[in-house]
């Protein structure tokens, strides 16, 4: 979450954002170049890769934008929920953190099986949760090693 987009901003693949505003609709001329910074969604120049845009691409962003037409729907994130997303994103990578290891060894230990036979599937286990002690499943595939896994009370979902 940046503290220089709106809140509703889903990114350029989706043709509507989260208020159901029609990205087309509030950009200016959508098929010319530079239209990517004549959306209402983003202000621009406050990213810490504007630092490393030249004086003459900044000024041409800068034009650009002025040119976005206005958007009623737009909403920049309270400070409030900037910090809830970032305890949250931070709660993420440590979880992650506590899973990585177990996932890692599940891999080892199919790699060491297939070395001795071949026709080793992969492995299945439940195993329990390193966030809330319930039961994880961690499934490793033997022909490529991904794994797949989720926790019973929802503290992990993944799929490689
Ligand atoms: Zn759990």
């Amino acid at each position: 979450m940046s503290p220089h987009t709106c809140v509703h901003y889903n990114g350029t693949s989706q043709t509507k954002c989260e208020a159901g505003v029609c990205y087309r609709d509030v950009t200016a001329k959508p098929e010319e170049p530079g239209s990517a910074y004549r959306k209402p969604c983003i202000l621009w120049g406050h990213s810490p890769n504007s630092k490393n845009r030249s004086p003459a691409n900044e000024a041409y962003i800068k034009s650009q934008q002025e040119l976005a037409p206005h958007c009623g729907k737009f909403r920049l994130p309270t400070a409030l929920e900037i910090a809830a997303d970032q305890a949250e994103a931070s709660g993420h990578v440590e979880r992650w953190k506590k899973l990585a290891p177990l996932i890692q060894a599940a891999k080892e230990e199919v790699k060491r099986l297939r070395a001795g036979d071949r026709n080793i599937q992969g492995k299945f286990q439940v195993i329990q949760c390193p966030v809330c002690s319930g039961s994880l499943t961690i499934r490793v595939a033997g022909h490529n090693l991904h794994s797949s896994g989720a926790c019973e009370k929802g503290c992990f979902c993944w799929l490689e």
